[in-house]
């Protein structure tokens, strides 16, 4: 097993596959003047398959494939299949905006994807355009469809923000009442690619429940899973249940088990660390395993304590980075 400095078991990777999008987050990404990376500095997918392989023989079994919007790589189904396959994984898990997928999913369960986490901010679809900047909405919610139809554990991730969506807290509420959905309301965080962040914080955890509180008086705590980064909680009679994702006030970072992989292989131990040492540039400068190994570790040994402190720890003080290239 893996531990970190705090004796925090380590054995979930979040891995970015892209820093690509076809929406345009206003929490997230700014309209124009994107940078992309170039695509020889992509982690390919035999580096990829190469790490995930050293990583689940020390201890690393969840994997979750987030980006940019992953299902814009193209050939990231067969890498999903082959991940599938590597000994000691034991699950892999799905960050999608869910405009892409609709032909993909059928294949999700044999393709070893245990559940996916689906990116809606409004299902009102002038909101949702306004907020993404496209006009995908149907197309999200037809997904949703597919997945439920499918039984793909379905959880939907809804940022929340003031002069924004407010007023669809309470229609995505009633996505529980009759769908096994989970929602999940996060605070904004200040990754928008921009570097500009006002009222970041009005839509806490605490604002959010209390408003919901208002209206659900009967809502009622459920069992968090380990490691969960949301505190659920359920209203009685309906179906699925919600959670609130201090993503912003970083409560949940006591019991963190998660590295990330940005797409140009930056290995982050904490969102808000600016990474720790870059993957892909120790292979291509010929690493072997162990040294591979021995940089985890050692990134692992000297683990911010949480995200404050990480964030304090960083170069730059200055939040530029957009979500997309760190891998939500
Ligand atoms: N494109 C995919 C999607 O939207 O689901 C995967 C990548 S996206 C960066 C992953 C998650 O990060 C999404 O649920 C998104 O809502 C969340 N996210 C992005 N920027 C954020 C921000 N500034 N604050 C809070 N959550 C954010
Ligand atoms: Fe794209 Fe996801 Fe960022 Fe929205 S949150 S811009 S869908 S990467």
């Amino acid at each position: 097993m893996l531990y970190d400095n705090h004796g925090r078991i380590i054995n979930y990777l979040r891995l970015a596959v892209t820093d690509r999008c076809n929406l345009r987050c206003q929490y997230c990404m700014p309209e124009e003047g994107i940078d992309y990376v170039p695509r020889s500095d992509l982690l390919t997918y035999e580096e990829i398959e190469r790490v995930i392989t050293l990583f689940a023989q020390m201890g690393i079994h969840k994997i979750r494939i987030t980006g940019g919007e992953p299902f814009l790589r193209k050939g990231l189904v067969d890498c999903i299949r082959r991940i599938n396959e590597i000994k000691g994984v034991q699950s892999i898990h799905l960050t999608t905006n869910g405009t892409l997928i609709r032909d993909i999913i059928p294949s999700f369960h044999s393709m070893g994807v245990r559940s996916v986490n689906l990116s809606l901010d409004s299902q009102d679809p002038e909101r949702f355009k306004k907020i993404t900047r496209r006009d995908d909405h149907e197309k999200v919610m037809e997904s949703l469809t597919l997945l439920i139809e499918h039984d793909i554990p379905t959880k939907i991730n809804m940022v929340v923000m003031n002069d924004q969506n407010v007023e669809d807290i309470f229609p995505m509420l009633e996505l529980t009442k009759h769908l096994p959905v989970s929602v999940r309301f996060l605070e904004e965080m200040p990754f928008n690619g921009i570097g500009k962040h006002s009222e970041m914080t009005l839509w806490n955890h605490l604002k959010i429940l209390e408003t919901i509180r208002e209206k659900h008086p009967a809502l009622y705590p459920i069992d968090n899973a380990p490691n969960s980064t949301s505190v659920n909680y359920k209203i009685p009679g309906y179906e699925g249940s919600f959670g609130i994702i201090a993503s912003y006030s970083r409560l949940f970072c006591g019991t963190c088990n998660r590295i990330r992989l940005t797409p140009t292989g930056v290995l982050k131990t904490c969102l808000y660390d600016g990474g720790v040492f870059n993957i892909k540039d120790l292979i291509r400068n010929g690493a072997s395993n162990d040294d591979l190994a021995t940089a985890l570790l050692s990134a692992l040994g000297s683990r911010a304590k949480d995200g404050k402190e990480a964030e304090l720890l960083r170069a730059s003080q200055f939040i530029n980075e957009s979500m997309a290239t760190i891998g939500g």
